[in-house]
């Protein structure tokens, strides 16, 4: 039996089986085969195209079950490219005429089409090169004998264990409900791929360094993701006081939920609002359940991802509409795609320096216009039940905000003439997230109607600290002093131009964090739809008075830990059930 220690980033207790993923793909090589040997080439091809398409058929069917029917859209551009004889045709040929392997002639077809599709300056022929990437490479994993590694094909549920995964490759991981639980040598709190693993519920530990090394393929695993542990074979006793953990859990979990329908107020009745964040339409289906009253921030993202990019106007208006009408009364934010940085299939995009600071979301749609028109046409459609906003990432100058009602303007002309405009007009907001927006707050009077803060960004760029990186992550802090000061400044801001703000970063789903952001005077926090209960549990137990004197007290602080000390200790001086999770497990 081992243990290995790592951050705790979803929360949960499970056991189950080990299953080593590793993402990286295969060197392909060069063959020369001989004329004898054609047959047996195309033999060989003809059937990983029937096993490929089999997949295709069967993902197909999975990711409508646990994702909704808009998903199909991904796997069903793959499926009709394999029916397009005219790319199997021209790997033929090449094995015929090159007298070369079919996986090497399959790598150079899709080297041709990159070529082409990557030279026209339309993002949508840059999709069609990242469809036929994705499907040709699953057609040189089926040539192998006994195909590649699929969590699809496993029977079970299985705790993943890898170095790191993108947040594409987790979302497909997860879409298909065998991932019990999920370990990482390497990742960042405020990743994608975890905060995807906080909303759909999967217990998660990350930082672990080796666990890679470790564990070995069918290992039993005791994941502990309330204390940040994995055991390695755990031996009977442990597998006891596990399962005690886990059911004790459980409980605590369906406490919880019994304080969704409470009143959102503290003890002396100052009023606080909760959404949910959500990352794909399916979820919204259930953040009700856990307490939410609205949606706070759909990152419409990973639906884009999903779709490979090719997701039409009627097919987003049909989602929208019906996300809305479902949470109505209740607002829905939706954020226009914020793809770029580690939200981006490498594939599809140019390479660049420092995707960080490159060419992201507004920045990206404001050069290739068409895809951003159809969602903001798609958005301003879907408004029917008239509570849907619409929320713009990752705004740098005012400039940018002037082309997007620019644009906004234009949609709506198109609408109005196609008699397809509804009543309302969207409310307009934007993303706090990267610091120098924050000082166009007072000019945005007339413009904007609302603003979201987008912490896990905004600590990124104001202390220069990349949000995935675990050898950093110790600066990535909520608490410095520089952080504290430039919430404050918005809220001041905000609240003397008379606009709302909610805080939709992971810091408004973290009790001390959350209960900071109270106390600073915001009232607004969006979040993952399992944070819900417990933020709530814990702001409805608290003075916000006796908040608001401890809070006042942090300028007093030079560094992040006296801060953090000082907010811990006083808090649970006065409350000291704060941390009742904590001391239950
Ligand atoms: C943020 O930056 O805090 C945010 C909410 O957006 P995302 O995590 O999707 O970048
Ligand atoms: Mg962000």
């Amino acid at each position: 039996m081992i243990r290995i220690k790592g951050k705790a980033v979803s929360p949960g207790i499970v056991m189950g089986k080990a299953m080593l993923y590793n993402s990286t793909q295969d060197v392909i090589r060069s063959e020369k085969i001989n004329e004898k040997a054609i047959e047996k080439e195309i033999w060989r091809l003809d059937n990983a195209v029937k096993k490929t398409q089999a997949q295709l058929k069967k993902i197909n069917r999975d990711l409508q079950k646990v994702m909704g029917r808009d998903s199909a859209l991904i796997i069903e551009t793959q499926y009709m490219l394999l029916k397009d004889s005219h790319l199997l045709d021209e790997i033929k040929t090449k094995i015929k005429s090159n007298l070369i392997n079919a996986e090497w002639a399959i790598k150079e077809t899709e080297k041709k089409y990159l070529q082409i599709f990557n030279s026209i300056p339309d993002l949508s022929f840059k999709t069609k090169s990242n469809d036929i990437s994705d499907v040709l490479s699953r057609l040189v994993d089926n040539l192998k004998k006994g195909g590649k590694f699929s969590l699809a094909s496993q029977s079970g549920q299985v705790i993943l264990v890898a170095d790191d995964i993108t947040p594409s490759e987790a979302a497909k991981l997860m879409s298909h409900n065998n991932l019990l639980g999920l370990v990482l040598n390497k990742g960042g709190e405020t990743s994608h791929t975890v905060i995807l693993a906080r909303t759909m519920g999967i217990p998660a530990i990350m930082d672990t360094v080796n666990a890679t090394e470790a564990v070995a393929n069918g290992d039993q695993l005791a994941l502990d993701s309330v204390s940040g542990e994995v055991i390695v074979q755990p031996t009977p006793a442990v597998i006891a006081e596990i399962s005690v953990k886990s059911e004790k859990y459980q409980i605590y979990r369906e406490q919880l939920k019994t304080l969704s329908q409470l009143p959102e107020l503290t003890r002396d009745h100052h009023q606080f609002h909760l959404h949910a964040n959500i990352e794909l339409p399916f979820e919204s289906e259930m953040v009700q359940a856990y307490g939410a009253k609205g949606i706070g921030l759909f990152r419409t993202e990973f639906m884009y991802l999903d779709s490979r990019m090719s997701i039409s106007e009627e097919e987003q208006y049909l989602i929208y509409k019906s996300i809305a009408q479902n949470i109505f009364p209740h607002p829905l934010v939706i954020r226009t795609y914020d793809i770029g940085r580690d939200k981006s299939d490498i594939s599809l995009m140019n390479r660049e320096e420092n995707p960080s600071l490159g060419l992201m979301a507004v920045r990206m749609f404001l050069k290739h216009r068409e895809p951003f028109k159809i969602q903001i046409k798609a958005i301003q459609r879907a408004n029917i039940s008239g509570n849907i906003k619409i929320l713009f990432p990752m705004i740098t100058e005012i400039e940018e905000i002037h082309a997007i009602k620019t644009i906004m303007a234009e949609t709506r002309e198109e609408l109005l003439s196609e008699g397809t405009y509804p009543k309302k007009d969207v409310p307009v907001g934007i993303m706090l997230e990267i610091p120098a927006a924050v000082r166009l707050i007072k000019h945005l009077k007339d413009d904007i109607d609302f603003f979201s803060i987008g912490t896990n960004d905004l600590i990124q760029y104001l202390l220069a600290v990349d949000r995935n990186n675990s050898e950093v992550s110790y600066l990535f802090s909520p608490f410095h002093p520089a952080v504290i000061h430039i919430l404050k400044e918005i809220r001041q801001e905000a609240t003397r131009i008379g606009k709302e703000v909610t805080i939709c970063g992971e810091m408004a789903g973290k009790c001390f964090q959350a209960l900071m952001l109270l106390g600073l005077g915001f009232t607004n926090f969006s979040m993952n739809a399992m944070a819900i209960a417990e933020i709530k549990r814990v702001f409805t137990q608290i003075h916000y008075s006796h908040l608001k004197k401890i809070v006042s007290q942090l300028d007093r602080f030079s560094s992040r830990s006296e801060i953090e000390e000082y907010l811990t200790e006083s808090l649970l001086k006065l409350y000291p059930d704060l941390l009742i999770r904590q001391r239950l497990f």
